[in-house]
């Protein structure tokens, strides 16, 4: 959502419960009814809707009131367990948590919302042709995994006038584009005051400079330049430098460093692949065009059909919209042929079913899904000529997390030896997976890495972001194009607020709003060039549309690096 995290839309979004109609009736309320939901961590009161889930589960938007109730352990992974948790629900006459009551400097936060130094709203586009109208094609969508690089967008006046091609997301990303930018700040008296970049610059060297256990994180929303000068800087700080792999896939790497990975392209998707499974992921809302582009709908080589060439399942733990018929422009489609449900937290049972019936072990019904069930979802799987499973973060932030993936991995080995199989995690950030790559080239690991001894330690758990600010170790941060305390668990979360924190970002988040200094940059792949790894891996370069009066976030670091070393 591109109108900000500090937006009434957002909280809105966030601030909400689904439940199943049966279980409302029986607690005795209504649609848009409050409830009080506590879990062993803490309590939220908020909004409830009926959704397409089972009896006796719960589920909220990943945001500020959900991560309340998660506890900031991890279990040795980088990796809090987001799903699972076992909550009470019950009717309240108490009134909805707001925005400031989760936030322990409840003043601060609400101040700094209605302070902080913003550029005005830009000026309205101007209506009608104009002499200075330009059509751009082939624009990267610096927004989601897939980086579609097929949009067209309407440039008037130097500004970007209309976006089309992309999905809804993408349009709001482009639409949206100069709304609530920040302007350089520092905070004096308890209060962010705008300042010249340069003053800007200078505290926040200082800060870094001055920390003992310096944190370096986020880096998933810019360009792999920006992401090798963090890392440049993270070596002469000694830091801490972490991506939000941690808190996505994570797990996924530390299951594929066990088991190896069969990889492939996207492109070889489209043009082979005859049977896709979406698993613990919600494409229909998440990554919306990557089933018209790549994986179900289109034609390709091998697939002259498109859709008529696939089988498609999505397995899941509730009804997504992946799972029901969507509406594209003018044309209905059924994204999935089946919905295969399975009870929260027993993917790892039901990949190990699958393994053993593939050996030719009896089973029986395992995580809600029948034995029939299971021998026709395997038969599929081994009569296909090119499988692919897509999966999500209901397989890594579920309670098995690495070993989810761990199980799935082993399983796609395994059916190589009937017929072509293969994986692939959906990458949420449109560059995290360049974060990945960065990170490896010059560190040699992914992400949770340690330059405080003078050479790269790698270790989930220990020096991944919300384990560092949940034992309260760093005493400063640097957050660059992230935003942690929208994120992550409550107390991690906390703890940011507490330490002095930089933030780089080109708008308003909320941990801009906990930030010592905020220094604004250029928006990748809009207002700067650079290069991003789609979801698959290969890298694409993004184009600079419009001007900006902001720098790239490699410049400012690059001003950063140079402070701190003088
Ligand atoms: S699917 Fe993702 S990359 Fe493609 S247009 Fe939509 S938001 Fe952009």
């Amino acid at each position: 959502m591109e109108v900000g995290k500090t937006s009434q839309e957002y909280h809105e979004a966030t601030s909400l419960a689904l439940l199943n109609g049966d279980d409302m009736e029986e607690i005795g309320l209504e649609e848009n009814d409050v409830v009080k939901i506590s879990s062993g961590q803490s309590s939220v009161v908020v909004r409830c809707q009926k959704g397409w889930i089972d009896p006796g589960q719960v589920f909220m938007p990943l945001g500020p009131w959900a991560n309340h109730l998660v506890a900031w352990t991890t279990s040795g992974t980088g990796m809090p367990s987001y799903k699972g948790i076992d909550v009470d629900i019950s009717a309240t006459e108490e009134k909805p948590t707001s925005f400031e009551d989760l936030f322990v400097d409840r003043e601060s936060m609400s101040a700094a919302l209605a302070d902080m130094p913003r550029l005005e709203a830009p000026p309205e586009v101007p209506e009608g042709d104009q002499a200075d109208q330009l059509t751009l094609g082939n624009v990267v969508c610096p927004f989601c995994g897939c980086l579609c690089d097929d949009i067209e967008l309407l440039l008037k006046d130097g500004k970007i006038a209309d976006a089309i091609v992309g999905c809804e997301l993408s349009r709001s990303r482009f639409m949206n584009w100069n709304k609530d930018r920040v302007k350089p700040a520092v905070r004096k008296n308890g209060k962010l005051v705008e300042v010249e970049l340069e003053e800007a610059l200078d505290r926040a060297a200082e800060i870094l400079k001055n920390a003992d256990y310096p944190l370096i994180y986020g880096m998933s929303t810019t360009d792999v330049d920006a992401q090798r000068k963090a890392v440049e800087l993270g070596e002469v700080l000694g830091a801490t430098v972490d991506n939000t792999t941690s808190v996505c896939h994570g797990p996924t790497t530390i299951a594929a460093q066990d088991t190896g990975v069969s990889k492939l392209t996207l492109g070889e998707v489209r043009n082979r692949a005859d049977l896709v499974i979406y698993w613990g992921c919600n494409p229909s809302e998440a990554h919306v065009r990557h089933v018209t582009r790549y994986a179900t709908t289109p034609q390709g080589m091998y697939t002259e059909k498109g859709r008529e060439d696939r089988a498609v399942i999505h397995v899941d733990v509730r009804e997504t919209k992946t799972a029901k018929a969507n509406q594209r422009w003018h044309f209905t489609y059924q994204l999935a042929d089946k919905l295969i449900k399975v009870k929260p937290g027993q993917d790892y049972e039901l990949f190990s079913a699958l393994r053993a019936r593939l050996r030719g072990h009896e089973v029986g019904d395992v995580a809600g899904v029948s034995a029939r069930e299971i021998d026709s979802l395997l038969n599929k799987m081994k009569s296909c000529k090119f499988g692919v499973i897509f999966f999500g973060l209901g397989l890594t932030m579920s309670s098995g997390r690495h070993m989810n993936i761990d199980c799935v991995l082993r399983l796609v080995r395994d059916l190589n030896e009937h017929t072509k199989f293969t994986i692939l995690p959906m990458r949420g950030h449109y560059n995290v997976a360049g974060a990945n790559h960065v990170m490896l080239w010059l560190t040699g690991y992914p992400y949770a890495v340690n330059l405080s001894r003078g050479y790269p330690v790698y270790n989930p758990g220990e020096f991944s972001a919300v384990d560092v600010l949940g034992r309260q170790e760093c005493d400063a941060a640097l957050v660059i194009a992230s935003d942690p305390a929208a994120h992550f668990p409550a107390q991690s979360a906390e703890h940011l607020s507490r330490i002095p924190t930089v933030v780089m970002d080109p708008k308003v988040s909320m941990t801009a709003l906990m930030a010592e200094v905020v220094l604004p940059t250029a928006i990748a792949g809009i207002e700067s060039d650079g290069t991003a790894y789609r979801m698959d891996g290969v890298p694409i370069r993004m184009r600079k549309v419009v001007d900006s009066e902001f720098e790239p976030d490699s410049a400012i670091l690059e001003k950063l690096i140079e402070r701190v070393k003088n």
